[in-house]
């Protein structure tokens, strides 16, 4: 009887300690456990504090056995008895990867060898690793099961959403940033008076004594894709994001946007730097990710890549003081 008392005990405290349980409760118009819980109380004051403790022991282990319903081989080696993951929801476009992280439990589980499986290929893929790609436009789920212990499993719902098929323009200027992509087909190459442009740019500095070189302009999707994923794998995916952008996200697959002499930050501080920030506009350039504002434009500060406008307009946003989202009123953030 004790016991029982004790089990009651425990359900009010957690009721008190998630709000949600009462209400689940009464949805099951359970109306014997509010009487039962009015008895208990009178009966929890005159327990002993050792007896208290008891309880919350007690509580510990009814969780477990409550949460995992698994079943453990009893021969004395030890296996894995649950999976947590970082992430249990996933989406991706068509020909996107994303790659949830595993921890197998306990620790000392010596084989904590996966088993992907996706319940549907034509949606999307999932490789040995847990690496999940999307095939075409709909949901599926991914599960991940011990291979140690096959009562142990993970599901993840993975939603993969259509490729992009059109290019984005805002007030009449192409977009590509973290919001706005572009068709993985969309390939044209430098743009041609984006390029007399900056050899216009070029020549101008040099009768002032500055020496720009170009030594990135037009990126395909296919080699942004090889660029972005070797960075993810050096860095990590955060990190990448910071200064690489995903397939179809690069501005330099618009073939309107150029590296100049280097990928330092350093480069702010040269004449060559100095130089093209005061300068550039007047060719028809902005620095498109100013210092200051990552935040908004969805990458750090790069000094040394401009993005063509032409005259007019570059010559608009550098005179408001504001990045090119500001400008237009648009934000720079992934979906996933
Ligand atoms: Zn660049």
């Amino acid at each position: 009887m004790k016991n029982i008392i004790r089990m009651v005990n425990i359900l009010l405290a957690v009721c008190m300690l998630f709000p949600s349980c009462g209400r689940k409760s009464n949805l099951a118009s359970d109306d014997t456990l509010p009487d039962t819980t009015v008895e208990v109380k009178d009966t929890t004051a005159e327990d002993t504090t050792a007896e208290d403790t008891t309880a919350e022991d007690t509580t510990a282990e009814d969780t477990t056995e409550a949460d995992t319903t698994v079943v453990v081989p009893n021969d004395g080696k030890v296996h894995v008895d649950s999976i947590k993951l970082d992430k249990y929801t996933v989406t991706v476009k068509v020909g996107e990867s994303d790659m949830p992280w595993v921890t197998m439990l306990p620790e000392n589980a010596p084989d904590k060898s996966e088993i992907w499986k996706s319940s549907d290929t034509k949606i999307a893929t999932v490789n040995t690793y847990g690496k999940i790609t999307g095939v075409s436009e709909g949901e599926c789920t991914v599960t991940v099961t011990s291979a140690d212990n096959e009562n142990v499993s993970a599901t993840v719902k993975v939603t993969v959403k259509g490729a992009v098929k059109e290019v984005t323009y805002i007030d009449g200027i192409l977009i590509a940033n973290k919001t706005y992509a572009l068709p993985a087909d969309y390939n044209p190459g430098v743009d041609a008076q984006a390029n007399n442009a900056l050899n216009e740019m070029i020549n101008a500095a040099k009768t002032e004594g500055v020496i720009l070189r170009m030594i990135s302009g037009f990126r395909s999707y296919s080699t942004q894709n090889t660029l972005y994923n070797n960075y993810v794998a050096r860095d990590g995916k955060a990190e990448a994001d910071r200064y690489s952008a995903r397939p179809g996200h690069s501005e330099h697959q618009t073939g309107l946007a150029f590296d100049l002499n280097s990928l330092e930050q350093s480069f702010e501080n040269t004449k060559e730097g100095k130089w093209l920030a005061e300068n550039c506009w007047k060719y028809g350039f902005i620095i498109r990710y100013p210092k200051g504002k990552e935040s908004v434009t969805g990458y750090m500060f790069e000094p040394w890549h401009v993005r063509y406008l032409g005259k007019d307009v570059a010559k608009k946003v550098y005179e408001s003081g504001k990045c090119l989202e500001e400008y237009l009123g648009i934000t720079s953030v992934y979906e996933n």
